[in-house]
């Protein structure tokens, strides 16, 4: 089974229209057959779409530091939790279980996670896809920000490639499924 590495927020204090996205997306992995790979957490967007991909008998693999458990408030019933002793080993093993990566809207742990892997496939540790999920310009901003660094000379013609963004969800599963598992 392919699975797709999904960052998003855990706040549980954002609007409706977050959460309903986040189980959209959990709806479409599980009718895909794709596995999901995140946090573990159980608020917020996480929240919502580990929710989603199970209710539709879809299969989701948490990793999640111990210390965070508490602080998370850690899924239940996932397929399968795996809990790690430092936020590095949670995060290598969440990139080594996943053929691809999304961030949905999401606060700074979303933006850490994905600047990571951005780095990580800019410096060759891996060669598998990054895509932000962009709906209704959430992310614009960001956008802008890292057209800015290239037109700054900061960031390579070939790196700024490395970032696709997207409107639609549909377009990401379709460009996963399609693609190669590097
Ligand atoms: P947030 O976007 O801040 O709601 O966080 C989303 C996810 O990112 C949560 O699972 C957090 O545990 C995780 N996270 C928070 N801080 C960090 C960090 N420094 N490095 C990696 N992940 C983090």
């Amino acid at each position: 089974m392919k699975k797709l590495c999904i960052f998003c927020g855990s706040s549980t204090n954002v609007a409706q229209n977050h959460l309903d996205l986040g189980k959209e997306v959990g709806h479409l992995l599980a009718e895909k057959n794709i596995g999901l790979v995140y946090g573990a957490g159980s608020t917020g967007v996480m929240g919502s779409l580990a929710d989603s991909v199970l209710e539709k008998g879809g299969k989701v693999w948490g990793v999640i530091p111990d210390f965070m458990i508490p602080w998370e408030v850690c899924h239940q019933n996932l397929t399968d939790l795996k809990i790690t002793k430092t936020m590095h080993e949670r995060k290598q093993i969440m990139y080594d279980y996943s053929d691809g990566f999304v961030a949905l809207p999401g606060g700074l742990g979303t933006m850490e996670e994905l600047c990571e892997i951005l780095t990580w496939r800019q410096i060759g540790t891996h060669e598998k896809h990054v895509w932000i999920l962009n709906p209704n310009g959430f992310y614009d901003g960001l956008m802008d920000h890292f057209k800015k660094l290239h037109h700054e000379r900061f960031v390579s013609d070939e790196h700024l490639e490395l970032i696709q963004e997207r409107n639609d969800m549909n377009e990401i599963v379709s460009e996963f499924l399609n693609g190669e598992i590097i």
